[in-house]
């Protein structure tokens, strides 16, 4: 990839933070790809693409530094799940021959698992010694007639964002387009016309159904007439990647990253698109009516407005048990981005205060989002080390720690409650109904009696004392202090 290609998607004309700043994002420094390398980036946002032969060309240990880190499902194709490397050697750089080795990688994902497409991720070593990845697909492309798109997204080029970019760019440029969407079988049409609902076509970008949490949102948007032709890229096929052209609208899911493919689908096919987010009530019911504002169709506007007041009140009914042993806990909330509200928002639906949210990754947008729900005085999270959470959790009483699994065992240590509410998280919290499993979770977090028992006094030293110091009573005394090696400082937490 060309510097200039670089910088001009790192200078994203969408993206307010770069209206801003004149010179957009950060370009990478040395050590910027700490917490993940533009491979990484691109190679995550793309994996859920399910039914592609995705193959990392270089050493082995890029493929396992990013493998499968993000818990996406699959409602079908599990090939998105097969680990696929060149794994290049000294060897093969010192004789030249990995070029012919990416070729015939692809030969070999062709022949044993006839993919509809193979994806082609290069890393820093095939970018160092000068390999031609674009030659090199395209001529394995013809020789073996499946479509092969190169993801030049070597991880020296910049942060894991720019690699999110990078393979949306990909998208954009190599797979979009490809081909009409399938007709609705007859049936289907035909049920619509009867209830007399029109069907519309809608994209999702930077939708990663984790842990299987978009299917709560699916049965919606099947319901309002909305088809997703696709959501880029969670659960998504590469057949409808190519159809993304035909959306009538596309919202962007809690995720600037991938902005660049809402933008060039609006330069392109002329498609309006919005970013939203589907945690938490409100936000959820907002999504939706943009999709009905941005369509206008009013009996769409009106099928909505009545299926947000049927959901609402539903989901009220079964958070209302939940409400009352939250209600008042103090959180602090340590995850990036346009989560960094976005949550903020599904909590207070519940009642929860909540003390502190990381503003790390977050832009001046996100920033103004977090003072207009949390007030003038919300404590923004700026250093994301152990030490520095552990003294906020302390300083602002909170109940509960919500971040990243990088977060967890600095909690566990301090024996404080912790959520998981980024890509490693083992449930799915989007949606109405998901709004039921984040609460449930989160009162099961907090009311755990795993809390009392490692902060009481070990039955072994009780016992000790009693027998050689009992003038020490105060159980208190008996709970070891927590030091700076017990909770040593992590990288910054990215999500
Ligand atoms: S692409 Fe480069 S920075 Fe990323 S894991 Fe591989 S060698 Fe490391």
């Amino acid at each position: 990839m060309k510097p200039s290609e670089v910088a001009e998607l790192l200078n994203e004309p969408a993206c307010s933070h770069n209206k801003k700043s004149k010179s957009g994002c950060a370009r990478p420094t040395p050590g910027a790809s700490a917490g993940g390398c533009a491979f990484d980036g691109a190679q995550i946002a793309m994996l859920p693409i399910a039914d592609v032969a995705h193959v990392v060309h270089g050493p082995i240990a890029c493929a396992g530094s990013s493998w499968d880190n993000r818990g996406t499902r699959s409602t079908g194709p599990t090939l998105y799940k097969i680990g696929m490397t060149t794994d290049l050697t000294e060897q093969d750089v010192v004789m030249g021959r990995s070029e012919k080795r990416l070729f015939h990688a692809i030969g070999q994902a062709m022949t044993s698992r006839q993919p509809p497409a193979v994806f082609v991720y290069n890393t820093c070593v095939p970018a160092l010694i000068g390999d031609d990845l674009e030659a090199v697909c395209k001529a394995a492309g013809e020789h073996f007639g499946v479509p092969v798109v190169p993801i030049d997204c070597a991880g020296f080029y910049g942060t894991k964002n720019l690699g999110n970019r990078i393979g949306a760019d990909a998208m954009v440029r190599h797979v979009v387009g490809g081909r009409e969407p399938e007709p609705l079988p007859d049936a289907v049409v035909a049920d619509y016309a009867a209830r007399g609902i029109k069907i519309h076509n809608v994209n999702l970008v930077g939708e990663y159904n984790i842990a299987g949490e978009f299917w709560h949102v699916a049965p919606i948007f099947d319901e309002l007439g909305l088809r997703i032709l696709c959501t880029l890229s969670g659960d998504s096929r590469y057949h409808e990647v190519q159809t993304m052209h035909r959306a009538e609208v596309n919202m962007m899911v809690c995720s600037k990253a991938m902005l660049n493919v809402a933008r060039k689908l609006e330069d392109t096919y002329g498609t309006p698109w919005f970013e939203g987010s589907f945690y938490g009530i409100s936000d959820m019911s907002h999504a939706l009516r943009e999709f009905a504002r941005l369509i206008g169709d009013p009996s769409l506007t009106e099928r909505t407005e009545a299926l947000i007041a049927r959901e609402e009140a539903r989901i009220a009914e079964q958070l209302a048990p939940w409400r009352e042993r939250l209600a008042g806990k103090r959180v602090l909330l340590n995850t990036g981005g346009v989560k960094s509200w976005s949550v903020v928002s599904a909590l207070q639906d519940l009642g929860m205060n909540v003390v502190a949210t990381a503003t790390k990754k977050s832009t001046e947008e996100d920033k103004a989002r977090i003072r207009e729900l949390m007030g003038p005085e919300a404590k923004m999270i700026t250093d994301g080390s152990a030490r520095a959470l552990l003294n906020l959790m302390d300083e602002l009483q909170a109940d509960i720690m919500i971040a990243g699994g990088r977060n967890l065992y600095t909690a566990l240590k301090a024996r404080l409650p912790f959520l998981d509410i980024n890509q490693e998280r083992e449930f799915g919290y989007a949606g109405y109904q998901g709004m039921v499993e984040l609460t449930r979770q989160l009162a099961l977090t907090i009311e755990s009696p795993v809390w009392s028992q490692v902060r009481a006094p070990a039955p072994w030293a009780t016992a000790q004392v009693a027998r050689h110091r009992p003038e020490v009573l105060d159980e208190d005394d008996l709970i070891l202090p927590l030091d700076d090696e017990a909770a040593p400082d992590f990288a910054v937490e990215v999500a």
